[in-house]
This record gives structure tokens, C-alpha cells and sequence, in this order.
């Protein structure tokens, strides 16, 4: 009988990595413990199994897509864990954004095993993961991410090998700090130009091309009516959660602490992104926090749990 790629967490993104997987042909059994994401998983035709010892007999590599450290521990160091029913020739891919200190951990414990494993958190989002055109920031043994790579770049579109085990993470985790802070100085930017009753259209222009610019700012503009197929144009439904972001900005702060180093950008965003994920807005796009900077400049609708 073939081996199997085992995938773990089927959510948001799981779900469509898994079927990229299947779509290049390969064998694949996924499980998740909510209801929901299973329900999904069957609909959208993905081989869903009951129980981790029937995911992980005869696989020949595991992939998992977790929310948060904490469920990664569980599955891979708990009782009854991942580690402790894989053979030494499986090889782990962990994908979910999480702490570097428990990806050590867990890297520790499976090279201890002699079972290769690397983490490999992701950027692209939802959108990416559906077209198999993500980024892959990739931590581990060369001899590891070499055999992984296959498999990713079926998912993918950028395999990024940042060092060894744990990089990954610690490479996400500061891209995101970065991130968050660079949607809202975007967000300032255009408040302060619209304030100075300045033509929009022509200051988002100008400083495209000028040293203001940053990413969030030319491509994934938090105002409406500048770029085409971004959130902010579709009443702010997301792409990536405010609550999300809140997550990896808390996690750049712990890791941040953890080293003392001086981070009061990376600590104001956390600030404010979690005064708005309080404030009712969790679940809102991400770049809608220029609505938070901006306050009654803006009079854009904001709709972010509507349906279409
Ligand atoms: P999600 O909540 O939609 O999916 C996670 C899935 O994991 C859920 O279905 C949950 O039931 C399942 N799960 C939790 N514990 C489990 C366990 N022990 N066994 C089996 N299944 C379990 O989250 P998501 O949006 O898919 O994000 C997953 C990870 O990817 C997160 O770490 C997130 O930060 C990261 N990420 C998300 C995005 C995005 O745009 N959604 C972008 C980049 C990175």
C-alpha cells in the first residue's frame, strides 16, 4: 500500500493547502477535531479520517496547520501526541504561526526520535493557499527542508530557508511586526493627506513612487477605491483578521521581551490592533484599522461580517 501525506487542521487555510496536494495527485488523509472544518473538508472532497492513529499508519510525512503553540504542543508533544505514532523515516511539516520557543521544543523532541522535522509557517494568505501560491519561510536541516520541498512547492510559490529549526517562525513573527506597523503608518498617510484636503488618488500615486511607500501601503491599501482586489474594496471582509494580526503582534512582543529588545512600534500596533479586535472588530479585515486611525474622515462602508 502507498504512503499517505497526513494533514492536520483543515481550517481556513488547511483546507485549501490539502487540496492542492490532491489536485497534484497525491494521496492524502486529513483530520481536525472541529465539527465544522470537517464538514467542509467532506464537501470540498478531502479524505477525512476519524482518529490520529488512523491518519498516521503507513504516512509518509505530516502536515499540520494549527491556530495557535499551544495546540501544536498538544498534538505533537501531548500524550498520546504525534511523536509518539510516527516511524523515524516520517517527515513533519509544521505550518501554523506560533512561538519559536515551542517549535524548538518540539524539533528538539523529534530529532531526539531521529524523525526530521522543520516549520514552515506561511504568507499569502487564504487567497494564496487556494491558487497554491504561498510563501513558505522555512526553518530546519537542509537535509529536511530537501525533502520537503517537493511537497511545498506544490503549495507554494516561494520556498524561503531562513536557518535551521525555529527560523521559520522567527522570520514570520518579524515579518509581521513589520507588517502591522506598515498598515498603519499607511493608514496615518492617507488620513493626514485626506485631512489636508489633498487629492487621494494622487498622494497614494506619488508616494508609490516615492520613500514613503511600503508594502501595505501600495498593495494592500487600507482605503477603498486605489487598488483593485483588496479588501478594503470589499467592506473589509477579510483576508487576514484583525485578530490575526493581533496574534502575530503579540507573539513579535513576546519574542521581543523574551530577548529585551527595544520594539515601541511593534508595541504600540499591538496596542492598537487589540483596542480594535475589543472593540468589536476581530473579525474584520486587517487593513480596516484605518478606520480606527482614521475615524469620521472616512465615510466608506464598512461591512465586514456581511454576506454575499
Ligand atoms: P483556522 O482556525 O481556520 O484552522 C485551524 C484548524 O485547526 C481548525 O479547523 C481547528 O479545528 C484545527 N485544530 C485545532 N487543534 C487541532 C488538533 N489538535 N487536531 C486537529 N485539528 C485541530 O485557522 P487558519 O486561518 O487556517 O490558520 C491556521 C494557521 O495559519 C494559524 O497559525 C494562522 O496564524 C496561520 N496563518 C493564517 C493565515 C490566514 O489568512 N488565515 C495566513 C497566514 C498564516
Amino acid at each position: 500500500m502507498s504512503k499517505h501525506i497526513a494533514f492536520i487542521g483543515v481550517g481556513n487555510m488547511g483546507n485549501p493547502m490539502a487540496q492542492q496536494l490532491v489536485n497534484a495527485g497525491k494521496q492524502v488523509k486529513v483530520f481536525d477535531v472541529s465539527e465544522k472544518a470537517i464538514k467542509i473538508a467532506k464537501e470540498t472532497g478531502l479524505n477525512v479520517v476519524n482518529s490520529l492513529d488512523e491518519l498516521l499508519s503507513n504516512s509518509s510525512a505530516v502536515i499540520s496547520m494549527l491556530p495557535e503553540g499551544k495546540h501544536v504542543q498538544e498534538l505533537y508533544l501531548g500524550e498520546n501526541g504525534v511523536l509518539t505514532k510516527i516511524s523515524q523515516d516520517s517527515l513533519i511539516i509544521e505550518c501554523s504561526t506560533i512561538d519559536i520557543e515551542t517549535s524548538l521544543k518540539i524539533g528538539d523532541h523529534a530529532k531526539s526520535l531521529g524523525i526530521k522535522m522543520i516549520d514552515a509557517p506561511v504568507t499569502g494568505g487564504v487567497m494564496g493557499a487556494r491558487v497554491g501560491k504561498l510563501n513558505f519561510l522555512v526553518g530546519g536541516s537542509q537535509e529536511a527542508v530537501k525533502l520537503a520541498t517537493p511537497i511545498l512547492e506544490i503549495m507554494g510559490q516561494k520556498i524561503l530557508h531562513a536557518g535551521e529549526q525555529g527560523s521559520g517562525v522567527g522570520v514570520k513573527i518579524c515579518n509581521n511586526m513589520s507588517l502591522g506597523i506598515s498598515m498603519i503608518a499607511a493608514s496615518e498617510t492617507l488620513m493626514l493627506a485626506k485631512r489636508l484636503k489633498m487629492d487621494i488618488k494622487k498622494v497614494h500615486q506619488i508616494v508609490k513612487e516615492a520613500s514613503g511607500n511600503n508594502w501595505a501601503l501600495a498593495n494592500y491599501t487600507p482605503i477603498p477605491g486605489l487598488t483593485d482586489g483588496v479588501p478594503s474594496n470589499n467592506k473589509y471582509r477579510p483576508g487576514f483578521t484583525a485578530a490575526m494580526m493581533k496574534k502575530d503582534l503579540k507573539l513579535a512582543n513576546d519574542a521581543a521581551n523574551s530577548v529585551n529588545a527595544n520594539t515601541p512600534l511593534g508595541k504600540a500596533a499591538l496596542k492598537i490592533f487589540s483596542d480594535f479586535c475589543e472593540e468589536g472588530d476581530a473579525d474584520t479585515d486587517y487593513s480596516g484599522i484605518s478606520k480606527k486611525i482614521g475615524g469620521d474622515t472616512w465615510d466608506y462602508p464598512f461591512d465586514p461580517k456581511g454576506k454575499d
